[in-house]
């Protein structure tokens, strides 16, 4: 008995996550289109997706709490000397750049947009759009537990890179009690975050099932009125991509007096691996040898800013949330005002910092942006089915935004060698 459940699991669990949620988008549009306006089956189904949305949000604090205190931490203030300064300075201005560049995108093509799908569950919540002061002012938490208890999204990710900068300071203390209790601090949050990415593996799991389920709603009530809207979306993030390359790092190549024809040609091999393993991390080995062996950069400079870059620095993440805050805005039809646009800004900027390198991270992320402007994915509601529209092609999405978010890290590389003149020039120009 037990051996044949195994047989059918394994079946299940042992084919492609990505094909399996794949297949699980387009069944779910295959037969929504089938079934058009089938009011029995989308109440079967709707808890099926509701299930996957409340697995979302039940990691999403966590994960951003662990992550965010890993990847703040993770930065030693011993090294953090004038290469450490500029590059994090550089991290910071191209991730505004990409923000900017990805909320301008998605005004211009406005995805999402002819979609409405606020029939589908009723009007969404009016989303609250405080003014700028407020905004800025809630930023800090009066009481940080409450506010991680109460997944107010800004409040918490300001007290948790207080903390992980606080505590990379505590690991470099002169004191060896300090430095000891710190390490021990630094390991569990560590060891939390790994933990956590287990429970997103498994809630992946379900992502199959999840995405059939809200895919089905979507298509049933809307007929295939809804693939435009997703290619859509697709194309403002690769269009957004685009323009990072060629307006931010192109110019940035061309400040520090490199060729940036050169630099696309030698970034391909990091670039192409992560568009494949969807995962900065695990493209690390990859950046490092280019960075050395193609690109001349030194390993006193890359040993630390490319490390540093998987971590904190997701260029390509931070278009995607732009974008995607806008379809899903747009889907809802409840479009972003100014304020909220703003507030896309800033925490988008700083959930990049939290996001982890490796795949999928992003998805986790996009939930705590909708959050802080008032888009609130509650199950059921037609925000938690647009964002499961977005889910059914986070393997697309995500493909592209490692990329960049890789292609970034070897951008602030080269130009901080080149600006510290410690760029081997004989082999950039090889
Ligand atoms: N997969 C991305 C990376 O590894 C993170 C994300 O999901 O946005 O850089």
């Amino acid at each position: 008995m037990v051996e044949s459940k195994k047989g059918i699991l394994n079946f299940y669990f042992k084919s492609n996550l990505l094909v399996r949620i794949l297949i699980g988008l387009i069944l779910g549009a295959i037969f929504g289109m089938i079934f058009q306006n089938a009011t029995s089956a989308i109440e079967i189904l709707k808890p099926f997706g509701d299930v996957f949305i409340r697995l979302l949000k039940m990691i999403m604090i966590p994960v951003i709490v662990c992550t965010l205190i890993v990847g703040a931490s993770s930065i030693s203030p011993a090294h953090l000397g004038k290469v450490g300064v500029k590059i994090i300075a550089f991290y910071m201005a191209t991730s505004l750049c990409a923000i900017v560049i990805g909320l301008f995108v998605g005004s211009v093509l406005q995805p999402g947009i002819g979609l409405e799908l606020a029939h589908i569950a009723g009007v969404a919540k009016e989303a609250k759009s405080p003014g700028l002061v407020e905004i800025l002012l809630n930023i800090i938490p009066t009481n940080p537990f409450g506010s991680i208890a109460n997944a107010e999204v800004l409040p918490t990710i300001c007290f948790c890179l207080f903390f992980g900068i606080a505590l990379a300071f505590c690991k470099d203390s002169e004191s060896q009690a300090v430095r000891n209790a710190a390490d021990n601090v630094y390991l569990f949050f560590e060891g939390m975050s790994s933990v956590m990415f287990k429970v997103v593996g498994w809630v992946m799991q379900y992502a199959p099932i999840g995405v059939f389920a809200l895919i089905f709603i979507v298509f049933s009530k809307s007929g295939a009125e809804a693939f435009g809207p997703l290619a859509n979306v697709t194309l403002s993030l690769y269009i957004g991509l685009a323009l990072q390359i060629s307006l931010v790092y192109c110019v940035a190549c061309l400040f520090v007096g490199l060729n940036p024809l050169i630099f696309i040609r030698k970034v391909r091999p990091p670039m192409i691996t992560a568009f494949v393993t969807r995962s900065s991390g695990a493209t690390l080995p990859v950046s490092m040898e280019t960075a050395e062996k193609d690109m001349g950069v030194p390993r006193s400079i890359y040993g630390f800013t490319l490390p540093v870059g998987a971590t904190i620095n997701m260029d390509g993440t931070t278009i995607y949330l732009g974008v995607c805050a806008i379809f899903i805005a747009n889907v809802v039809g409840m479009p972003l005002d100014f304020a909220q646009q703003l507030t896309v800004v800033i925490t988008a900027l700083l959930a990049s910092i939290g996001t982890a390198g490796v795949p999928g991270a992003g998805a986790i992320m996009l939930l705590m942006v909708l959050e802080s402007v008032g888009l609130k994915v509650e199950a059921g509601s037609v925000i938690a089915i647009a964002y499961g529209m977005i889910l059914g092609i986070d393997a697309i999405l995500d493909m592209g935004r490692t990329s960049m978010n890789v292609v970034g890290d070897m951008m602030g590389a080269v130009f901080v060698a080149k600006s510290e003149r410690e760029l081997d020039e004989e082999i950039w120009n090889s």
